[in-house]
């Protein structure tokens, strides 16, 4: 039962942190006295299901992404986060609120397996659609979104996500591109687009700023003269007041939350801000929080970035069922878009998977690449990454690809830098991925099935197998049948 406390350590830490900042708005629902214990915590759940039921639609939906999440990936975490001190496998936040699986294939002419875009477009819009496209549909025709459904209704609408906020994911909320690489055309869209004469989305949190500064037409400006308030760390997030909010706190994705500096807020954190503006709304609200670099961990089968983002979507669903409890009318959906890597817990001919070893790990994988790219030296970089020493061979195997980078020039040489990037990167994870005995089979994605977690009013259209566009179909009826 070690997890649970660690958790309400963690969360009672970032508690105390925000109340030292002079902040008094901030409250982490999860540190409001829930029952630690897993035997009472399932009692609890079982109440809370009779209470609330499928009798009604809910008036606030949070709606969590795990970009990337594959079941897999909810099985491994469960086993990261185990007490080894006991003999169960103690279960995660997400376990007690397991619903269903959820297909995801995309409708493209060449891909079997979807990418984000396509997967976004499908849970927010309810249509399937080619690899790239960003709630448009074949034709290009602009397809709606539940969070813009919700504005025409009245509600408030959020979007919080740790890679830049104009990524795939929260880009099918609330922009209509034809390919999702066109970051600049999503931003001015999130400015620009108007629903009733009001901006689509009241808080924006994330990184990404490159988009919104002097090169993209000074949209940060923009939105402070419209009246967001526009803030760029942790503490000035913590700190802010107003209800509309764009939070841009990198210029691309955010750092992972093992390699994160102090002033980077957290995902959970991200998300209780954007709760507690949206909330102010008499007709309720539309959040999506996205766990983004999940997928961008696995994508260079990074097990140690993979494990540190789980812990952080982890949180961040706690805190929305926590929340729930304590404001019945609210949904809250968890869900993947894909799963990435093909991660497997095991590999190879023995039948072991074995996380103690990715617990020691003090950086992830991708941060270290980074800093040897930097020119940091080799030794010391692994060093302080490492929770355990590496053997002369794999320093050596290490160093020899690091050399053959620092001759190539990313500009020049494109994709042959960047498929030695990869190899000083799976060198440099290779001891971390067999001594925890972990599998890949690709840098890609693939096409299994993904979980639903949820729980709230509404929760029982998401039961049994779905399909990703049946979220968004569930969230329009929602909608549809509301009393306006
Ligand atoms: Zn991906």
């Amino acid at each position: 039962m070690k997890m649970f406390n660690k958790l309400a350590a963690t969360t009672l830490a970032s508690t105390l942190i925000a109340t030292s900042l002079g902040v008094t708005n901030v409250t982490l629902a999860s540190g409001a006295g829930e029952a630690p214990e897993g035997t009472q915590l399932n009692q609890g759940q079982q109440g809370d299901m009779a209470m609330y039921g499928n009798t009604e639609n809910p008036k606030n939906i949070i709606f969590l992404v795990g970009d990337g999440m594959g079941p897999a990936f909810n099985t491994a975490y469960r086993h990261f986060k185990d007490n080894p001190d006991t003999e169960e496998v103690e279960k995660t936040a997400f376990d007690d609120y397991f619903v269903g699986d959820q297909s995801t294939s995309p409708k493209d002419p060449e891909d079997d397996v979807t990418d984000s875009a396509a997967g976004a477009t499908a849970f927010s819009t309810g249509h399937k659609t080619y690899n790239g496209a960003i709630s448009v549909n074949e034709k290009q025709e602009r397809l709606k979104s539940v969070l813009e459904q919700a504005k025409e209704n009245g509600k408030s609408t959020g979007l919080v996500s740790t890679a830049e906020i104009t990524d795939a994911t929260p880009a099918a909320y609330a922009a209509h591109v034809k390919e999702r690489g066109m970051k600049d055309e999503i931003a001015q869209q999130f400015f620009n687009d108007k629903i009733n004469g009001q901006h689509k989305v009241d808080v924006l949190l994330g990184g990404g700023s490159k988009y919104f500064g002097e090169e993209n037409g000074n949209l940060k400006e923009k939105f402070a003269q419209d009246g967001y308030e526009v803030v760029e760390n942790r503490e000035d997030l913590l700190n802010s007041k107003d209800d509309q909010l764009l939070g841009l706190f990198s210029e691309g994705n955010m750092p992972l939350q093992i390699d994160a500096p102090e002033d980077d807020p957290r995902l959970v954190e991200m998300q209780s801000i954007a709760l507690d503006r949206l909330q102010k709304n008499d007709k309720g609200f539309f959040l999506m929080v996205e766990g983004a670099s999940i997928d961008k961990s696995a994508h260079p089968n990074d097990i140690t970035g993979v494990m540190s983002e789980m812990e952080g979507f982890e949180k961040a669903f706690e805190n929305a069922t926590n929340y729930a409890k304590q404001n019945p009318d609210t949904l809250v959906v968890a869900t993947a878009d894909h799963s990435t890597g093909g991660l497997s817990m095991a590999k190879g001919k023995e039948y072991r998977w074995d996380p103690e070893y990715i617990r020691q790990m003090k950086h992830s994988g991708s941060y270290m690449t980074d800093q040897i790219i930097e020119g940091k030296d080799v030794e010391e970089v692994i060093q302080n990454g490492y929770g355990f020493d590496l053997d002369k061979e794999q320093m050596k195997a290490i160093k020899k690809e690091a050399k053959a980078l620092s001759k190539l020039d990313e500009e020049k040489d494109g994709d042959k830098y960047g498929e030695q990037k990869q190899k000083l990167q799976d060198a440099i994870q290779k001891p971390i991925n067999d001594k925890s005995n972990t599998g890949w089979t690709t840098y890609g994605h693939t096409g299994v099935d993904v979980n639903t977690y949820g729980f709230g009013p509404g929760i029982d259209s998401f039961r049994g197998h779905i399909d990703n566009t049946d979220s968004a179909k569930n969230i329009f009826d929602f909608y549809k049948n509301e009393v306006q």
